[in-house]
Order: C-alpha cells, then structure tokens, then sequence
C-alpha cells in the first residue's frame, strides 16, 4: 500500500530504472542472447509484409540456390551450416539482394535469421574492386558490432576480397588516413568521429546503410541523436535497412524517419502461454522461511535445473550465499558483474554445471535456457507501483515448459501482501495455482 516506507529494496528498483542501466540491460541481454543462441527460432507464424508499391514483386524463395548469390557467398553460408533460408530469410532475402534495391524495416524475435539475412546482403553489395567503404551497419554496442562483424568474417570466408572494418572504440583512424575496408561495423559514436571529423570515408559513397537492434539503440537517446546525424551524411538513393526484435510505437517512428518508403517485414513471435505450467504457492513466513523451503525442495526432489527470481540484487546475491553455504552448487546472474561475466555464468549452467540459477528481473531478461524444468519466483514479480506484473510473471514462467515439455512454477508467499499478488495473478491468467503443502514437495517430480 502506499503508506508503506520505501524500502532499501525499492530504492535499488528506482536506481535501476534510470534510463542509461536501461539500455544498458537491453543491451546486454540482446548480446548475450546473441552469443548464447546456437541455432534459429522456430515459429509457426506467418511473415507479414507491408509495402507501399503492391506492383513492386514479392516472391519467397525456399533455397538459397534460388537467390542472386556469388558461389562464394553460397559456400560461406553453407559452410556455417545453413541448409534452406529461415523463415524471415525467405521472404527478406529476395527483396533484400533485388536490384533496384529495396529500403526494407524488419521485426521478428532474436533468433530467427536477422542478422544473417542482412550480412549476406551486405557482403553480396560489395564492389571489392574498389578500395573504399560502400556498405555500414550501426549496433548499439561495442560488443554487438562486433559479434555482428564476426558473422560476417565467417560467412564470408570464400570471399577474401572483401574488407571489413571495425568503427568502434579503440579503432583509431590518423588525420588524413582514408579507410579501405568495404564494409564498416561500427556504433554510431565512433562512426560519426569518423565522418565527420577524421573524414576517414567518405559518406556519399555508401549504398547500403543497416541500423541493427534499433529497439535497443533507441533506448539511448543520445545514440537516436548519432544514427540521425549519420543518416543524413548519407546519399538518398541509399538502400537503409533497420531491424528490431520489437515493433513498438517508438520503434517504429524511428524506423519511418530513417528509412524512406520501406516494405515493412514482420515476424511475430509465437504467443508465451502457461498451457503447460502447472503452478503452484507455498506459504512462508519471512526470506529466512523461503530459504528454508528452496532448501527443501532441492534436498527432496530431483527436479532437474531450476532458475529463481529475487526482486534484487542484493536479495539475490544473500540467497546465493546461503544456499551455497548450504551445500549447493549455485550460480548467480545480476547486473553487477560484467557482461563476459554473466556469459561465463550462463555457459556453466547450460552445460549443466549447476542446477540452481539465482537471478534479478532485469539480468535475466531474454535469458532462454532450454532444460530448465522448474521456475521459482522467490520474490512475487511486482512493478515499481507495486502492482502485479503481469507481463514478468508470464515471461518468467514461460521460460519453463518450452517444446511441449510440461514445466513447474513455485511461488513463494510471505504475508499478505504477496497473497494479494498471486490471487491477482491467478485471476488475471485465469490459471489455478496451487497450494503446495512443505510434505507434499514429491508432487513436483
Ligand atoms: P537474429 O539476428 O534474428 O537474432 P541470427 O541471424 O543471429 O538471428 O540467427 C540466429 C541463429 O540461427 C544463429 O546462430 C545463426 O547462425 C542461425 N541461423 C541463421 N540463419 C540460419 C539458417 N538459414 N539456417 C540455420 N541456421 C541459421
């Protein structure tokens, strides 16, 4: 209720709710979600496309032998062990490699082929016989533009000729050095230094500009305010391309001013559903109590890998403590370690290593690991207002029960308030939770 003093646990919420940790925890998660991902997103969905010259032609192809491709290009592709073209790759790709080129605003999930699609675009747009910058992308961090550029070295293996740079922090270019690379990675900072003051290359002369993550870019708006700046350095018959795992309003207005009379593609995620959750609460009395009964639960039933949600981070780290003070194999995921940290961390539980992931909200946010069985939410998902979060509630527990396999949430409720958040939430989805006596934990295998 209102009445109540703010907390210490809820002066961290605000702290972390300003808008640079938010960026930054998109950021973040996006990348790890990058590197952690080992194969493509499957979804049942149809692609939408939106274009405003119906004449313009819209096939899909089911082959990459179908599209514009050089042998070396289809080598490299086939080389990283891409057989046909995803299912966003369908319909992209051929609008992506036409001639005259298409400016093209793309959205579907992480994980189903963006950024395969555009780097193949990219490398097919060069013209190795000239030594000078022709296509750029933009990520939101040094980390994405990197891993970004990455799968272009490796798709583009057979094609040797082709440069590719990097316009990122720790690049230098001299006074009067030009760039000979053909293709730039780079983050808007870095990028714009390079335009305009170093005038390392020559803006007139690109043909293809991507804005990728552009839901994570807009984020800051300090790097809106760069992509802009650099856009408009950029001649206008340009092909500009932007993708976005989210279709926001916000998103989309950015998309329509840097990207003139685009074909809009768009993939939609599959709905999280809890169908095949079953939910259940146990009473506590106080965080010493939930400790307890987590303990329990682990020493009782072998229930496979499980992730636990704390409301923060220092909850998290007190709870890590103990349970590993206890004997258990723990690996803890917050926001203050350091993103190649948190990979290491998240690499160790995929492969195993421990049963039990202990983490904040924001940490986890995108986090998909497959085998995980059983989600706890220690701490009832509440948004800062203290309302029931509806959304994080769905999105944890969904990340359980995955490929038809059935999946298990504990809540854990101490006192009346977080009672009133699971009824809520037991109302609001329309989905019985459970009560789980402490005796009758063995349901749960
Ligand atoms: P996004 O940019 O939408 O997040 P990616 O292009 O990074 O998606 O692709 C996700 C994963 O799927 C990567 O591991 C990538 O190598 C793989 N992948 C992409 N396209 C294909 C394809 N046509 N066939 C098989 N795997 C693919």
């Amino acid at each position: 209720t209102s009445t109540t003093k703010p907390t210490e646990e809820k002066q961290a919420n605000t702290e972390e709710d300003n808008e640079q940790a938010k960026a930054t925890d998109l950021a973040d998660a996006s990348f790890l979600m990058k590197v952690l991902r080992s194969k493509l997103v499957k979804t049942k969905n149809e692609v939408e496309v939106q274009r405003n010259d119906p004449s313009s032609p819209l096939h899909s192809v089911k082959s990459f032998e179908e599209l514009p491709l050089s042998e070396q290009l289809r080598r490299g592709v086939y080389d990283m062990g891409f057989n046909k073209p995803s299912k966003i790759q369908e319909t992209a790709l051929p609008m992506l490699l036409a001639d005259p080129p298409n400016n093209m605003i793309a959205q579907s999930q992480s994980g189903t082929g963006k950024t395969a699609a555009f780097v193949l675009s990219m490398l097919s747009r060069v013209d190795a016989t000239k030594n000078y910058p022709q296509v750029i992308c933009i990520s939101p961090t040094y980390e994405l533009a990197l891993q970004t550029g990455q799968v272009a070295e490796k798709m583009g293996k057979f094609c040797p000729e082709v440069k590719i740079g990097y316009a990122v922090r720790g690049e230098r270019v001299s006074r009067g050095q030009k760039v000979t690379d053909h293709i730039i990675f780079a983050t808007p900072g870095t990028l714009l230094d390079w335009i305009l003051r170093n005038r390392a290359l020559d803006p007139k002369k690109i043909k293809m500009f991507v804005l990728d993550e552009a839901d994570v870019m807009i984020a800051q708006q300090g790097h809106q305010d760069q992509s802009i700046r650099i856009h408009k350095t950029l001649p206008k018959d340009c092909q500009m391309l932007l993708f976005s795992a989210t279709y926001d309003d916000d998103v989309m207005k950015f998309a329509k001013t840097v990207v003139p009379d685009p074909i809009i593609i768009r993939l939609r995620r599959e709905e999280e559903s809890l169908d095949n959750i079953k939910q259940y609460y146990v009473v506590c009395r106080d965080k010493e109590d939930k400790f307890q009964a987590l303990s329990n639960m682990y020493g009782v039933v072998s229930i496979g890998q499980c992730i636990v949600f704390c409301h923060t981070r220092k909850a998290a780290s007190w709870l890590a403590e103990k349970m590993t003070a206890d004997g258990h194999s723990v690996a803890l995921l917050s926001g203050e370690i350091t993103v190649e940290q948190r990979l290491a961390v998240l690499n160790r539980f995929r492969e195993g290593k421990e049963k039990l992931l202990i983490t904040t909200n924001v940490s986890a946010r995108g986090i998909d690991v497959e085998q995980v069985t059983v989600v706890i939410n220690y701490d009832m998902p509440v948004e800062p207002t203290g309302k029931p979060d509806f959304e994080t509630y769905l999105h944890r527990i969904g990340r359980t029960g995955r490929f038809g396999k059935s999946g298990i949430a504990v809540n854990f409720v101490d006192g009346q308030r977080s009672m009133a958040i699971m009824k809520k939430i037991e109302e609001h989805f329309g989905k019985k939770i459970t009560l789980l006596q402490a005796d009758d934990v063995d349901e749960l295998e």
